[in-house]
């Protein structure tokens, strides 16, 4: 494998470099954007007109969804350009702006939707203006979410929906949600399941406030009474919902293994202890090495699938190790800031105390989230033993 960018990748590397240098808002830069993975609510924490300044900034080049066909405002860009898109992004800390509408329900929409419904969606999800949550989860079906019981019936030109969600993130903000739906419950559980692009401002919908151990408002659950959702909200053929939801959840976990911001964090924190802690017990400069060492690994790992892609295989078992490895290394890189702050580790304020901004503790509490979104460790394990390795079925 070649890691060096071709003369060509570079100069589109310094391309996206320039850009961020002249375009991110200084809001950005002046405050850190927070570690982790999972952290949903972060674009809360800065100025509204710079985000906007920001998202059109994007838009105008086509970055919000790179990877889009310029004909519905993306940007075309390769599997290699998105990948040098990305890291760019991370090393500056410059937040991307696609959100689930961006990085897993319109792509879906792109494969499967009419050109009506292109027409409809897209462009809200390119100006930021329609929000998108995904109502997949409910509390019998998670890791085994074919089990899914929300059931959508047929009348005339509407499907009438009853059923339950949960831990839908940001379902309070938004306009709009990728919806799974049991339509035949007497077909085998996989083949009976449909996929609709549902408004979240149709009466019978109730959300509820779930909110997590840092006290923040990200995911909710949602009831659904007699909601009337018309036909042409069917995403692709009726009871076809399960083999969609399948694309959703690969653009979603491909979206997560962003080894990047990993290293990242691992730079920070190493930053952090050369400039303030001499005194750092030897356990924790070991840990810090091992961090160091490990976003390295992720690097590769995540060289190894985009170079599978250019070459237009489907890394299977390979985004599972990855998105394995870097939900796992989440967590190491968490506990390992906290014992590198010590007792500081407890001031997880944005007041001057708090060391790094107080994005040690935030991030250590949300990297429990880590190993359970976008798939258990427990099912990626799975995946790797059987899928990857060959081994049979317990
Ligand atoms: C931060 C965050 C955001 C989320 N946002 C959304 C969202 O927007 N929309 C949405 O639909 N969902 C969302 N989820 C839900 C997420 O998809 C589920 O939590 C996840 O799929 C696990 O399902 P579960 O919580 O029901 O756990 P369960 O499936 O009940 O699993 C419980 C435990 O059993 C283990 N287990 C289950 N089955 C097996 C098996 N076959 N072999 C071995 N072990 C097994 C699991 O690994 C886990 O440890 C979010 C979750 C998090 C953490």
């Amino acid at each position: 494998m070649e890691f060096r960018d071709t003369p060509a990748q570079a100069a589109f590397r310094a391309e996206v470099r320039t850009f961020i240098e002249q375009e991110l808002p200084a809001a950005f830069r002046e405050r850190h954007p927070e570690w982790g993975l999972f952290n949903v609510g972060r674009e809360g924490r800065f100025p509204l007109d710079a985000l906007g300044q920001w998202r059109r900034a994007l838009v105008s080049r086509g970055w919000i969804v790179p990877a889009w066909p310029k004909q519905y405002g993306g940007a075309g860009l390769t599997v290699v350009e998105q990948f040098i898109f990305n890291e760019e992004m991370a090393v500056q800390g410059a937040p991307q702006l696609r959100g689930i509408g961006g990085g897993w329900a319109g792509p879906t929409i792109l494969l499967y939707g009419t050109d009506g419904q292109k027409r409809r969606f897209l462009p809200g999800i390119l100006s930021g203006e329609e929000i998108w949550c995904q109502g997949f989860s409910e509390p019998g079906a998670g890791s085994d979410l074919a089990a899914l019981q929300t059931r959508a019936v047929r009348d005339g030109d509407v499907y009438v929906v009853n059923g339950q969600k949960i831990w839908t993130s940001l379902a309070h903000r938004a306009r709009w949600m990728i919806l799974l739906a049991r339509t035949d419950p007497d077909a085998p559980k996989h083949k009976g399941i449909s996929y609709f692009l549902l408004d979240m401002k149709l009466p019978g919908i109730t959300i509820r406030p779930l909110v997590n151990m840092l006290g923040s408002h990200e995911f909710n659950e949602v009831f659904f009474e007699e909601v009337r959702v018309p036909a042409d909200c069917l995403l692709g053929e009726e009871n076809r919902g399960w083999y969609m939801a399948a694309t959703t959840l690969d653009f979603e976990r491909s979206n997560i293994a962003t080894s990047v911001s990993m290293r990242r964090i691992a730079d920070d924190m190493i930053d952090w202890a050369c400039a303030h802690r001499r005194g750092l017990p030897p356990l924790v400069r070991y840990e810090l090495a091992e961090r160091l060492l490990e976003t390295e690994v992720a690097r590769l790992m995540s060289y190894r699938i985009v170079s599978m892609q250019a070459r237009g295989l489907i890394p299977n078992r390979e985004a599972s190790v990855a998105k394995f490895y870097v939900s796992e290394l989440d967590q190491r890189l968490a506990r390992t800031g906290m014992q590198m702050l010590g007792l500081y580790g407890q001031v997880a304020l944005e007041d001057g105390y708090a060391p790094l901004e107080g994005r040690v503790p935030r991030h250590y509490m949300h990297a429990v989230s880590s190993t359970i979104g976008g798939g258990t460790s427990e099912i990626q394990r799975g995946i790797i033993a059987m899928r990857g390795l060959g081994m049979p079925r317990g």
